[in-house]
């Protein structure tokens, strides 16, 4: 097995804060010998618990970036007992192009796992993680929005697992994380996911959907600032009293959830992120873009719930997810 090319220009395992990159060669026609730099925390305090925490798994997601760079540079050793690895740009290429994948080789980090340490620059960063960062971890927290195609209320995210006590270990996690929603998660399409790699090394996951729509506001910042604090504190590595507030549990019991257009067009919605949605009302409708005279095709909730998720751009192809539903229960 070919050994990973990324070397971390910082030591992982040292006491204090350390700030520097995982340094991945990689040549090309501007620089023969260059490197993607990816900006890389480590504060570590004495013997504890490890937290991995990243964002722009996919590039054109704010809140986590934001929320990390702030946590690197206030975060002090002397406020934690054991480590803090930050990665506030994951797939880092894609970060910097403002997109979704990477421009190297249009990888989405978040279908690349477990990756190959001979693959793609997406594909290496992938295995890097995969193989070096995550099996040192005891807590992840990867910060997810809805990028420049989808929009979501705020919340924080757990999967279900087979092991009953990694989910309700996850689960904790996710409730101190304290979003204004906390949700049981249901994955389109979880082969490839971080998520899944991380789960499957039997870690403690907090994932996010903090906003959208390509940008953050200072409402879902503020959530991310204090929902990362609250999973450090909550691991036994920051000190302190948590912060939390209500928040709203969700589930999301089937595919029944999802609305997908079949149609191209112009897109009408009909609800707003948090309204609350009878099974077969129209949640979304789309007009056809190039005549008068037409009606619009409707598109119905198959379930009753909040909407949680929708389109975000004006326009919308066959097969784009057009809205989403999450039904509230009393715990998860
Ligand atoms: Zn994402």
């Amino acid at each position: 097995m070919p050994v990973n090319p990324i070397i971390p220009t910082i030591p992982l395992t040292e006491d204090g804060e350390h700030h520097g990159f995982l340094r991945l060669p990689y040549s090309r026609d501007d620089s023969a010998w260059g490197s993607v730099m990816i900006p890389l925390s480590v504060i570590k305090n004495g013997e504890g618990p490890s937290a991995l925490l990243t964002g722009a798994n996919h590039g054109d997601e704010y809140e986590g970036p934001v929320a990390l760079m702030d946590l690197a540079t206030t975060l002090k050793a002397s406020d934690i007992t054991g480590r803090v690895i930050i990665v506030p740009a994951f797939n880092y290429p894609a970060f910097r192009a403002g997109s979704r994948t990477s421009p190297i080789d249009k990888g989405n980090m978040n279908r690349s796992f477990p990756g190959k340490p001979d693959g793609t620059v997406t594909e290496k960063i992938a295995h890097f993680f995969n193989s070096v960062l995550l099996p040192e971890a005891n807590v992840v927290v990867d910060f997810h929005s809805g990028g420049k195609t989808l929009d979501f209320v705020p919340f924080a995210c757990a999967h279900v697992l087979e092991n009953a006590d990694q989910q309700a270990a996850c689960v904790a996690a996710v409730e101190a994380f304290n979003a204004p929603y906390t949700m049981m998660l249901l994955e389109i399409d979880n082969v490839g996911m971080y998520d899944t790699a991380v789960e499957d090394q039997g870690k403690i996951l907090v994932t996010t959907e903090l906003g959208g729509g390509g940008t953050a506001s200072a409402r879902s910042i503020a959530i991310a600032k204090k929902g990362v604090r609250n999973v450090l504190k909550h691991a036994g590595i920051m000190n302190g009293e948590l912060d939390t507030r209500p928040s709203v549990m969700l589930d999301m019991p089937d595919d029944d959830c999802y609305v997908f257009s079949e149609d191209d067009g112009l897109i009408e919605p009909t609800r707003d992120l948090g309204d609350v949605v009878e099974k077969g009302e129209v949640v979304a409708r789309v007009w056809l873009p190039d005549r008068t005279g037409r009606p619009p095709i409707d598109y119905r909730a198959k379930r009753s719930g909040i909407l949680v998720s929708r389109h975000f751009p004006g326009l919308v192809k066959a097969g784009d997810c057009m809205a989403v539903l999450g039904v509230v229960v009393d715990s998860l």
